[in-house]
């Protein structure tokens, strides 16, 4: 069979791209080795995390907030089991979607494990048995990346876990030992948190969400300590052992003690690799970076092979779901004689905890470091009346702009409702909005949406009207 595009992995960088191409009219094929389509994001990704985070929030606010709404509940019991069976329905609906969308665009589909056999063939291991090869013009790999193991801490998937079996646990944790303060680790130890369990965070930096703007993690750390979570910060974990359901966790403070830790589940969450094994990339002639096992591309993602290209996890950058979806798209348009263009430092990045943490732009950190003369706009949500009505007063929207330009360079927000607010500001910073367009632009009210206004308007000249 022979293809004029050849899509190996079905996440969501290989099943945009495999629809996008179709969309250009290229024959194309998409090959994924598990029996759903949507890779880690759909099947053990952003959308169970997500799912479990808005069940657990509503099982924290029956429990914390409602009778201060006026609304009296008695025995809230949580059901792990119809939360965990409401998630799978969750996903398996998403991914019958996927299935849907590959048929409607007519999209070949390959259930196994696809390898290079030469530059142009490729081999599949089918699931079914036996074995298929396959021919395209070009080829898209889109494989994705596992969770890092620590060299020292291997997980056995019961209870010192990832965020895979983390998504299906069956009984709520007493006390789950979180290592990584990263996006995984705050999103899914917050679930639990919420359901009831103790969760301490060993962090090995000076701050969670280390890689965003420090204003976001120190407000983070209040919110989430509000809800007992516990931080340990510039800790290195040295070791765990598991004996029956006890995991002991053993850490250097930064002091040089020595910390021990005794939980029943530990989540491993350190960051993710780049899933480039298997692919036979040695048979053409690609060899992956040594640490993280990226594989490398150039600014048109393609590898060192002419029309091999990769996207999404597997190569540099954010691995977020929509920067794998943006490239997906630019490397079916190039392929399809196309000049597509991606603004990588305008890709929003959005922490689903409560508050929502939601980013895009330089952060302060950066723009110190660039030497870019920029001021500051911050506006608190408690001064936000839509945010008093809901009971959601924590957190501040940032607005960074240059000084002499006011050109928004940075947003950085914590609070309700961000991961959804952070739209607007990438949207003004890609037409290159000053601060004082946004705060000349009408916003609703009461919505917390005013605050980004209020922010701008605090940025262009200290103007906000409610601070
Ligand atoms: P993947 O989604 O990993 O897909 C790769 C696919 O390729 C897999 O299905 C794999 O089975 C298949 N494959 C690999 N090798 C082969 C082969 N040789 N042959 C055939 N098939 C193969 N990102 C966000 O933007 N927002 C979020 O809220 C978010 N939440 C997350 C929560 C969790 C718990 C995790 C783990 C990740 C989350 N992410 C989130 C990250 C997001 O899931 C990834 O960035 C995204 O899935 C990357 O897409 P991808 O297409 O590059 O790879
Ligand atoms: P991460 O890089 O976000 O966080 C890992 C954290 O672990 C970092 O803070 C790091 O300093 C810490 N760490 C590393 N080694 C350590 C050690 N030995 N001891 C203690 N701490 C250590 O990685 P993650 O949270 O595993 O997430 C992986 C990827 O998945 C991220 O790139 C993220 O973008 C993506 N993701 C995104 C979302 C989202 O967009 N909402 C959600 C989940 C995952």
């Amino acid at each position: 069979m022979q293809y004029d595009v050849i899509v190996i992995g079905s996440g969501p960088g290989g099943y945009v791209a495999a629809i996008r191409c179709a969309q250009l009219g290229l024959k194309t094929a998409m090959i994924e080795k598990y029996a759903t389509f949507g890779g880690t994001c759909l099947n053990v990704g952003c959308i169970p995390s997500k799912a479990l985070l808005d069940s657990s929030e509503h099982y924290h606010n029956a429990t914390h907030t409602f009778a201060e709404h006026g609304i009296d509940v008695k025995e809230v019991k949580v059901n792990l089991p119809q939360m965990i069976k409401r998630k799978k329905e969750v996903v398996e609906q998403t991914t019958g979607g996927i299935t849907f969308l590959m048929k409607k665009n007519k999209v070949d589909t390959f259930e196994g494990l696809g390898s290079f056999k030469d530059k142009n063939t490729i081999k599949i291991a089918l699931t079914k048995g036996g074995e298929q090869e396959i021919t395209g013009k070009n080829v898209i790999i889109a494989t994705g990346s596992k969770p890092t193991e620590l060299p020292f801490l291997k997980p056995d998937g019961k209870r010192i876990i990832t965020s895979t079996e983390a998504l299906n646990l069956t009984e709520v944790p007493k006390h789950m030992i979180l290592i990584g303060g990263g996006v995984i680790g705050l999103e899914l130890g917050s679930i639990y948190a919420r359901l009831g369990s103790q969760v301490t965070v060993l962090e090995f930096m000076d701050g969670i969400i280390p890689t965003m703007d420090k204003t976001l993690g120190k407000e983070l750390q209040k919110s989430l300590s509000k809800l007992g979570m516990k931080f340990l910060l510039s800790h290195k974990v040295t070791g765990a052992t598991l004996k029956g359901k006890k995991v002991t966790v053993t850490a250097d403070s930064p002091k040089g003690e020595k910390v021990v830790l005794e939980g029943d589940y530990c989540l491993v969450a350190v960051g993710r690799t780049a899933y480039s094994q298997g692919l036979g990339l040695e048979n053409i002639g690609i060899t992956v970076e040594e640490r993280g096992k990226k594989i490398p591309v150039n600014e048109h993602l393609e590898t060192s092979v002419k029309g091999i290209y990769a996207i999404g996890d597997v190569i540099k950058g954010a691995m977020l779901a929509h920067k794998a979806e943006e490239e997906g798209t630019f490397v079916a348009e190039a392929i399809a004689g196309q000049k597509p263009h991606i603004n990588y430092n305008l890709i929003p990045g959005v922490v689903y905890t409560w508050p929502e943490v939601a980013s895009v732009g330089y952060t302060e950190e950066q723009l110190k470091e660039k030497g870019t003369k920029y001021k500051t706009g911050i506006f608190p949500f408690k001064a936000s009346g839509r945010a008093r009505a809901s009971m959601d007063t924590d957190g501040l929207v940032k607005v960074l702009a240059d000084t002499t330009t006011d050109e928004i360079l940075g947003v950085h927000m914590i609070g309700p409702r961000c991961a959804d607010m952070i739209a607007e500001a990438v949207v003004a910073m890609e037409f290159r909005a000053s601060a004082e367009d946004i705060g000349r632009i009408s916003h609703a009210h009461p919505t917390f949406t005013e605050a980004f206004k209020e922010a701008a308007l605090a940025a262009t000249d200290n103007r906000a009207i409610h601070i």
